[in-house]
């Protein structure tokens, strides 16, 4: 049950629905996916310390050994939100539904609403753990960026976790093909019609490049002939130089 966490800290939500709130992240090792945009180093086994933050906005991190119990990350999400009330704790990595039972052994100990950050593939993992998460930052991954078309995946995904707060991302490019964003599009509106929509672009990274504006008031543009809340929002914390 005791897991590797990378890091855990304070800061302002840089992505999608709830940009701009105060949260604590938890980083969880691993990842399912390979994507050609990833800035994240989520090896498996490559954290020998959890990296905590000590007290809200300190930049104080303090390297605790790694693996972790539930208990005890609840206990450094409490050392990392001192002193700030937070909205959320946001769960992330890697991809974190690859520790489903940690996160349900984890809920019950904290007290702020947990919000989920996931590449949103791995249904039957998902269900092991919704009942104890208030809100799903979702990802569709534009087969261009990664390494295999996941699309089944994120329609099985989605019809679980429209059943609470979703939002849905799909991270675009320049060399995004428009095929492959209208097929994205189309399978949000198929499936969970009252979602919002987030199209992020990308931060350049690995060779990707951003979009031009026209590409994304163009994507923008289709999306809102089937969706009714579909947003531009690049990653804001990048611009702030934020954790
Ligand atoms: S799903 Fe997220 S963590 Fe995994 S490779 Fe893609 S960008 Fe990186």
């Amino acid at each position: 049950m005791n897991e590797n966490i990378i890091e855990i800290f304070s800061t302002v939500q840089g992505e999608g629905k709830y940009v701009g709130c105060r949260q604590v992240f938890l980083r969880l090792e691993g990842c399912n996916l390979h994507c050609s945009y990833c800035d994240t180093d989520s090896a498996v086994g490559m954290h020998p310390d959890c990296v905590v933050e000590e007290g809200a906005g300190t930049y104080h991190l303090v390297p605790y050994p790694n693996p972790i119990s539930p208990q005890r990350a609840a206990e450094l999400v409490e050392i990392a939100a001192a002193g700030v009330p937070h909205q959320a704790l946001s769960i992330t990595g890697g991809e974190p539904l690859l520790h489903a039972a940690f996160i349900r052994a984890l809920a019950p100990h904290v007290q702020l609403p947990i919000y989920l950050e996931t590449n949103g593939t791995l249904h039957e993992e998902l269900k092991k753990c919704i009942d104890c998460v208030a809100g799903i930052s979702m990802d569709i991954k534009l087969p261009s960026a990664t390494t295999h078309p996941v699309w089944d995946a994120h329609v099985r995904f989605l019809e679980i976790a429209k059943t609470k707060d979703t939002w849905v991302k799909i991270v675009v490019a320049a060399e995004s093909p428009d095929s492959e964003v209208d097929t994205a599009i189309r399978l949000v509106a198929d499936t969970a019609p009252e979602s919002m929509l987030i199209l992020q672009p990308v931060t350049p990274y690995g060779g990707c490049t951003k979009p031009s504006p026209e590409q994304l008031l163009a994507w923008q543009e289709n999306a809102l002939r089937r969706l009714a809340h579909v947003r531009v929002i690049p990653q804001t914390h990048r611009m702030m130089d934020m954790l």
